[in-house]
């Protein structure tokens, strides 16, 4: 029998990078998906994949900052197969590289809104959902740089500080319930993410930056979206039932350093 049989995951920012790969690794495993993302052509090409994964899927475009968007998102996902019973709430974005000082303020505030409200809504809506239940499992994109420094990513290392610390206070608070809350902490993964912080670079200076980024880990590579999907799979996993307020690193050891 396939790890999520008859279960229903729900993915944010499911249209790109680390969400795309962990809604079809959910698929392939048998769970039904429901797919959250702000970009519609995103959503539909992993749409495409999880049905070409001989997976099901129902794909929402809903902004994870906007209250009423993620509630009524939220009522469709629910009422689609009658429970939400993995949540990965992962929709994220950075900020241009600038040191702290020089960050704008509307940069700063971006960034909190959906690395930290997009979060807390969701989670808002899966707690809410899954607590009458008394079963459910939700996980959190954190970062390395929830518990380490970025130089030129003072806004985006507040953000995923932040992700931890409500992970773990709701873990805390919803320990006795039977929901669990953890978090996953990638190191460097090639998505358009990373891509997107080299937007300005020429060829040989975006090979030259991914190499950088490569060589911080002591694995000495960046990741693929697979290999944190493995993580996220593995904590909403029966392999997982005594792992709640944790946050999993998956990140070639740059968290060792
Ligand atoms: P990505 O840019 O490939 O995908 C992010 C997705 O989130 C996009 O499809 C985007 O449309 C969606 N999104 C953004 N804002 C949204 C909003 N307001 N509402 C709904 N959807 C929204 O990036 P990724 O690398 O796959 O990142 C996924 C998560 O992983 C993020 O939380 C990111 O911070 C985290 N992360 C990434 C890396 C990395 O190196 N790529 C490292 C650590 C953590």
């Amino acid at each position: 029998v396939p790890r999520f049989a008859d279960k229903v995951a729900l993915v944010t920012g499911a249209g790109s990078g680390i969400g795309r790969a962990t809604a079809i690794a959910f698929a392939k495993e048998g769970a039904s998906v429901v797919l959250i993302d702000l970009a519609r052509d995103g959503l539909d090409e992993t749409r495409s994949l999880v049905e070409q994964a001989n997976g099901s899927a129902l794909a929402l475009s809903a902004d994870v900052t906007d209250e009423d968007a993620v509630q009524a998102a939220f009522a469709q996902a629910v009422a689609w197969k009658g429970a939400i019973h993995c949540a990965f709430n992962n929709a994220g974005i950075t900020h241009a590289t600038v040191d702290t000082a020089d960050i704008p303020k509307s940069e700063f505030e971006r960034v909190l809104k959906v690395n930290v409200l997009g979060v807390w809504l969701c989670m808002r809506e899966e707690l809410r959902h899954m607590i009458p239940r008394a079963s459910g499992v939700i996980v959190n994109t954190g970062s390395v740089m929830s518990t380490h420094s970025c130089v030129t990513q003072g806004g985006y290392v507040a953000s995923k500080a932040a992700v931890f610390g409500m992970t773990k206070n709701a873990a805390v608070e919803y320990g006795a319930t039977g929901v669990r809350i953890n978090a996953v902490a990638p190191g460097g993964i090639r998505t358009a993410m990373m891509s997107g912080i080299f937007e300005n670079l020429t060829e040989e200076q975006r090979d030259q930056s991914v190499q950088q980024i490569a060589d911080i880990h002591p694995m000495k590579r960046t990741g693929r979206p697979e290999e944190i999907a493995d993580g996220v799979l593995f904590l909403c996993s029966d392999q997982a039932t005594f792992i709640t307020g944790a946050m999993l690193a998956v990140d070639g050891g740059w968290s060792a350093l």
